[in-house]
């Protein structure tokens, strides 16, 4: 195990119960609205809001910070992503949330960002 695997997958090798790797290896059935060489997005199956999307590395790292630090090159694309999934599927104005650590809400432990979009969002905590 190295310094960034830990057994719940949080560095960039997957647990291999990881439920994200199995969608991306198409394990897994999901309802995929955008698609490219190295990211799928598809949407959320608890939505919080009209347009709820999951915009997700096909690469298994833990986290945002993680992601940022080994490569930011493909963080910037997941934000490119989750832009055109919010034009394609609502007026292209919408929320990108990370979830990091438990006790902020994260229950999967492969990084992804939240696109919520399609109505008009009051400001929620939590
Ligand atoms: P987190 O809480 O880690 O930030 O976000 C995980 C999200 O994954 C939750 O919003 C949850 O509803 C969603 N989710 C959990 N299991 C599945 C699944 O099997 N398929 C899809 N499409 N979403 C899932
Ligand atoms: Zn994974």
């Amino acid at each position: 195990m190295t310094s960034t695997e830990t057994s719940s997958g949080t560095g960039n090798q997957p647990a291999g119960d990881c439920l994200f790797c199995k969608i991306v290896a198409g394990e897994l059935p999901a309802d995929v609205v955008a698609s490219t060489e190295r990211i799928v997005a598809f949407r959320d199956i608890d939505p919080k809001a009209p347009v709820h999307v999951l915009v997700v590395p096909r690469e298994h790292h833990g986290d945002v910070s993680v992601l940022a630090a080994a490569d930011p090159e493909l963080l910037a694309e997941v934000v490119e992503v989750a832009d055109r999934v919010a034009h394609d599927l609502a007026d292209g104005q919408y929320r990108f949330i990370f979830n990091s650590g438990p006790r902020a809400g994260q229950s999967v432990f492969h990084v992804h960002g939240h696109v919520i979009a399609g109505a008009q969002l009051g400001w929620s905590p939590a």
